[in-house]
């Protein structure tokens, strides 16, 4: 079955959107669900879709506000359907971990809203039909279980994507350790996008949702998914059309939906409308409600001098790993490297080789662990850098810094995730 059609879809030419603002998480959500028919939800069973996909505390900007989800669940509960929320997190974070950190367990136990970890079970494959990166999908079973299937991710800006919203977000149905191989395509031929953003585009032929509620109460401008500043926003944003409701929040977040591949991919393929002129957008003053978000840097190399950062085919979850490392240790770091050649580091698969003396981050960096030091991990989390680095294992453990980072970033637990022993 595909997730793709939505019964709250009346205009597809023309979609409305409905953002809220001005308020506080939960009466904004309502107010823009109060303008959507959820009559259809009636008597079907409904699967809301956070961004819980890392350890993150409310208000950090990475994790769904918990009283917009709480929002969610009455406003479809009172519509009649039987809600349930979902989540497969990135590889090295448990399900109910990432719930309970991001305040989401709180809200739904007092609801008797199920809370579902989507790696629990096997996945089932999908294909993809005229995928242009991919022929099929691991996905999680509920995605093709339940009835309805609501997006509602955080309004955050991302470093490979340039944006993360409710189409992206459904990458977090994908089953357990596949959602990383789709940073691990190769070039499509005759395209000159990302293989990322053209996989997360077929992904969207059969994995869009049905509903989008977008949270911008808290999101993230710079070096998102987890790894930049939290922006305060105040904003909802609401629509049956997942790119629709993705436009508007670009816009709103000072970008364009246009200068996003995987949109701008997704919508020519007619699987949803950016142009904000064919659109039906309530309240006509929608635009006082936004605030430019700082973009993602073009190069993390660019935002520490004299580490050089060889980045081929690498996944945000070493990204944010190896950031926060530099962000707070990477002075240090220089200490261990020579003052004329400074810090060379590699992070992601598609390095077929890499220079001497270089610091192979990530078990995607294996094969060339002789030629530098080599920190294992899928990812590692960043205090093992300084401790690979500086040969002293006590530096970093009693620091709270670092642990309250990792924690943030929902980096890998100190032990090897289960799921990086799995495949
Ligand atoms: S080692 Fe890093 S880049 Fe490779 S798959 Fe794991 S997290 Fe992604």
């Amino acid at each position: 079955m595909r997730r793709t059609d939505s019964p709250f879809l009346h205009s597809p030419n023309r979609p409305s959107v409905y953002v809220a603002g001005g308020d506080g998480p939960y009466a904004n959500t309502c107010a823009a669900l109060a303008q959507v028919d959820l009559l259809p939800a009636r008597g079907k069973r409904v699967l809301l879709k956070p961004n819980a996909g890392r350890v993150a505390p409310p208000g950090a900007g990475i994790t769904t506000d918990p009283q917009v989800l709480a929002a969610a669940i009455d406003a479809f509960s009172k519509a009649g359907a039987d809600v349930a929320v979902g989540e497969s997190p990135i590889v090295g974070v448990r399900t109910q971990e990432a719930f309970d950190a991001s305040g989401i367990t709180s809200i739904a136990r007092k609801r008797n809203c199920p809370m579902i970890d989507m790696d629990a079970r096997r996945f089932v494959k999908v294909p993809v039909p005229d995928g242009l990166a991919i022929d099929f999908l691991k996905v999680c079973p509920e995605v093709l279980e339940y009835d309805l299937v609501v997006s509602v991710p955080v309004m955050k800006m991302h470093m490979h994507t340039g944006v993360t919203l409710s189409v992206k977000n459904m990458k977090g149905c994908l089953w357990r350790r596949s959602k990383v191989e789709l940073h691990m395509l190769p070039p499509v031929k005759g395209r000159d996008e990302k293989p990322i953003d053209i996989a997360i585009s077929d992904m969207s032929a059969v994995l869009r949702p049905h509903f989008s509620i977008i949270d911008g109460t808290v999101g993230m401008e710079g070096l998102g998914p987890s790894a930049g500043q939290a922006k305060r926003l105040g904003v909802i944003v609401v629509s049956a059309d997942a790119f629709a409701a993705d436009a508007v929040a670009c816009s709103l977040m000072g970008t364009q939906a246009e200068d996003i591949p995987h949109l701008r991919i997704g919508a020519a393929r007619g699987y949803g409308v950016i142009d904000l002129d064919r659109m039906a957008i309530t309240p006509d003053s929608w635009q006082d409600l936004g605030s430019a978000f700082a973009p993602p840097p073009e190069n993390l190399s660019l935002e520490f001098p004299n580490i050089n950062i060889l980045d081929s085919n690498s996944c945000s979850a070493c990204q944010s790993t190896l950031f926060l490392f530099l962000r707070h240790y990477g002075n240090r770091l220089l200490d261990y490297f020579p003052s004329d050649t400074g810090a060379r580091i590699a992070i992601g698969k598609g390095h077929e080789e890499v220079p001497k003396g270089t610091l192979c981050v990530g078990n995607c960096t294996a094969a060339h662990r002789g030629q530098g030091i080599f920190i294992p991990g899928c990812p590692p989390v960043s205090s093992q850098i300084l401790t690979a680095v500086s040969g002293k294992p006590s530096v970093d453990s009693k620091d709270g810094h670092v642990v309250t980072s990792d924690t943030v970033v929902g980096g890998a637990p100190e032990e090897t995730p289960e799921e990086t022993k799995e495949e």
